[in-house]
């Protein structure tokens, strides 16, 4: 298995990462892919990185919760790093209107540089959209060139909103809000094609159920498969296999 996404330099997580991964590895999971937030979680990324650099993957980008008046100087110094190593995607971007809506504007210009980055580089674009999801595929269907991929992470909306977001192409990140109790997602998952789905955990947060409320880690990523297979009405195994092929189409592993 792999996990699509997960800040394991998070301070919750880093304290304990050598435990972590060793668990994540018993656990079945391969390689896990990290995105961004800010100019300030680079370092950690980073190290962490270079210290385990079979399994986890850096991605860069700016969070749009932390767009604020400094945007642009933080896209280049984000930027920068381009020219210095490898990353495996760009992330995570989007919009979220949920916490502040203070700099919408900001966030959508941030949106767009992205994308141009994403589009120019062949690397997968790995969207935060909250609150604001038909703003956010709007965005992805004006700027598709026709070789723009990604992934909508945490998607969560309906089945008209996830028809608009298979129609652009791109994958669709499932991760453990599909099992919360209230969270009425099960048709939308049994709708979505086999090809388009990828597991993720968004470790430390949105721990799956019964561990909701907890530090997510990227180890409950079969909680996360078997309750897409009930809804699916498909085998956790056959999950787990379609969803690592996805995985390793949209990465190029
Ligand atoms: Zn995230």
């Amino acid at each position: 298995m792999i996990d699509t996404h997960a800040h394991l330099y998070a301070d919750e997580l880093i304290k304990d990462i050598d435990t972590l991964l060793s668990e994540a590895k018993e656990t079945g999971i391969s390689q896990i892919f990290m995105p961004n937030i800010d100019i300030s979680s680079i370092d950690a990324m980073h190290q962490l990185a270079d210290k385990y650099p079979e399994i986890c993957k850096p991605m860069m980008g700016l969070h749009p919760c932390y767009v604020k008046e400094d945007y642009a100087d933080q896209l280049s110094i984000i930027r920068s790093h381009y020219q210095t190593r490898e990353y495996h995607g760009v992330g995570e971007v989007g919009l979220d209107y949920y916490w502040d809506k203070t700099f919408v504007n900001e966030q959508k210009l941030a949106f767009e540089e992205q994308i141009a980055w994403s589009d120019s580089d062949q690397l997968p674009l790995i969207i935060h959209s909250r609150e604001s999801l038909d703003d956010t595929i709007d965005m992805i269907s004006s700027a598709q060139s026709g070789r723009l991929t990604g992934v909508f992470h945490c998607f969560n909306g309906s089945i008209a909103q996830a028809r608009k977001a298979l129609d652009t192409g791109f994958y669709l990140g499932l991760g453990g809000v599909v099992t919360f109790k209230n969270a009425k997602l099960d048709e939308m998952v049994a709708y979505l094609p086999e090809d388009r789905i990828l597991l993720e955990t968004d470790a430390p947060y949105l721990a799956p159920h019964p561990y909701r409320g907890k530090t997510n880690q990227s180890k409950y990523l079969p909680v996360i498969a078997q309750k897409i297979g009930d809804m699916r009405q498909q085998s956790v195994e056959l999950v787990m296999d379609y969803t690592s092929v996805n995985a390793k189409r949209l990465f190029k592993m």
